[in-house]
């Protein structure tokens, strides 16, 4: 049998791991131009692998399967590097959160750190294409899938027995192409996650950072809608994320070198009913109109100014660790829908009730910050394309996306 893997990400590497021993000849499409190459992926920022049955993904994932995947993951660092922790295992910080309104999320994670993964991708890909089954091609983005039958064809060569999707996020220009020419796999479109990246100094979260590290959290607002935490970077940076067409912020840590302040994202989900069915396009026009105030910088603004609507001229003593020439202070309340807005100072002024100095008029507000849920899409439909990890819209983490692929090579093998 013949297959095409489009993207080299997690869920790529869950299903080359499962099937890697076969007699399956596999060909794996790129758009990067090496294996050195940054792309938009968590694989390559951060690097921060959750255990949980409640966050990472909506599918059910046996956690020995989650760990087995860790373990394989930190394997792969070749000197067994990493931090890890456990979120809201401590009752007693389970129940000073419960207690304001809020919904602790337990997860265990092991963070290998971005100056790791670049390595631990290498050591990888070294061993795959060792492998006689298994071919690289890179610098090659597919731009088109057609199903002529029993094969599936690409923009290059050659005819496959199955094609599995696997380009996450960043592929989206090719899903959109898919689903426009088989608009049937479409199961669900209307969610999107909108919000700004908050920056504190440590000493305010200290003692969470050092208890959790990364502190999960939802709360339903008094506007209706639900908000979370995401991705907490103790003594970490925040860092901008090119998407071609906007720009918005991320954050992240090293395991080595260490800042002074601690970031983490806070996201409000926006679900709309019909006819709403563009959840990309309406997150992708608000980061385009703060990118657009922002002079194609991403807007900087002190927690005060974004609560009282003025824009910030001055930060006063939480420095940004994003590169200055990448923000401006400016007023995101000129971007954001005020449903939103008014959800994320709920959010904090609670969670000042919590860790009091979170709601300090002088941290710093960041945006836009969006993460986008793919459309969720029916992998029963084709029994040749198949689309696994974030593209498929069941995963939104590393280890649920390695998982799924680990779990369509298991069904592979069975077929
Ligand atoms: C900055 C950042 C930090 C993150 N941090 C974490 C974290 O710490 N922990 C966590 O669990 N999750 C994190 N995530 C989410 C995590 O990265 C993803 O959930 C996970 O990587 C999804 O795996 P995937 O294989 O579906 O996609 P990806 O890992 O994104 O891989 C997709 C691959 O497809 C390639 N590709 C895209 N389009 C095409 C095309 N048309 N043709 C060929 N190739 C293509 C891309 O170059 C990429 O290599 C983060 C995400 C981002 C953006």
């Amino acid at each position: 049998m013949k297959i095409a893997i489009i993207g080299f990400g997690a869920a790529a590497i869950g299903f080359i791991e499962r099937v890697k021993n076969s007699n399956i000849e596999i060909h794996v499409f790129e758009k990067s131009k090496d294996i050195y190459s940054s792309s938009i992926s968590g694989i390559r920022a951060d690097g921060k692998l959750f255990v949980s049955k409640e966050m990472g993904g909506d599918l059910d994932i046996d956690l020995d399967l989650q760990k087995q995947l860790v373990d394989f993951w930190i394997s792969k660092t070749g000197n067994g590097n990493y931090e890890t922790g456990s979120s809201f295992s401590n009752m007693d910080y389970y129940k000073q959160f419960y207690s304001k309104g809020f919904l602790p999320i337990h997860s265990d994670f092991y963070h290998l750190g971005t100056d790791q993964l670049k390595q631990i991708l290498f050591n990888i890909y070294e061993e795959y294409r060792s492998l006689p089954n298994i071919h690289f091609h890179f610098e090659s983005p597919v731009s088109q899938v057609n199903i002529e039958g029993e094969t599936v064809t690409l923009d290059y060569d050659g005819a496959f027995d199955k094609v599995y999707v696997a380009v996450g996020r960043s592929g989206h220009a090719l899903i959109k192409a898919i689903i426009k020419k088989y608009p049937q796999i479409v199961l669900d479109s209307t969610k999107v996650d909108i919000g700004i990246r908050f920056e504190l100094p440590n000493h305010i979260v200290e003692d969470l950072n050092r208890e959790m590290y990364e502190f999960k959290i939802k709360y339903k607002s008094k506007t209706g809608y639900m908000v979370r935490t995401f991705c907490n970077n103790p003594s970490g940076y925040v860092v901008t994320e090119n998407y071609g067409d906007f720009t918005t912020v991320n954050g992240h840590a090293k395991i080595k070198e260490k800042s002074k302040n601690t970031n983490f994202a806070i996201l409000t989900t926006v679900q709309l009913t019909e006819p709403f069915n563009d959840p990309i396009g309406y997150g992708a026009n608000i980061a385009q109109l703060s990118n657009m105030l922002g002079g194609k910088r991403v807007i900087l603004q002190t927690y005060s100014h974004f609560k009282d609507s003025k824009r910030t001229k001055n930060l006063y003593r939480v420095k940004p660790t994003l590169d200055e020439k990448k923000y401006i202070l400016g007023d995101i309340n000129l971007a954001y829908p005020r449903r939103i807005i008014e959800s994320i100072i709920d959010f904090v002024e609670n969670l000042d009730l919590v860790v009091p100095g979170v709601a300090h008029p002088d941290n710093l507000v960041y945006a836009p910050e969006i993460k986008f849920y793919s459309n969720a899409l029916n992998n029963e439909e084709f029994k040749n394309l198949k689309f696994i990890g974030d593209c498929s819209g069941f995963t939104r983490s590393i280890i649920y996306a390695t998982a799924h692929g680990y779990m369509m090579g298991e069904e592979i093998l069975g077929d």
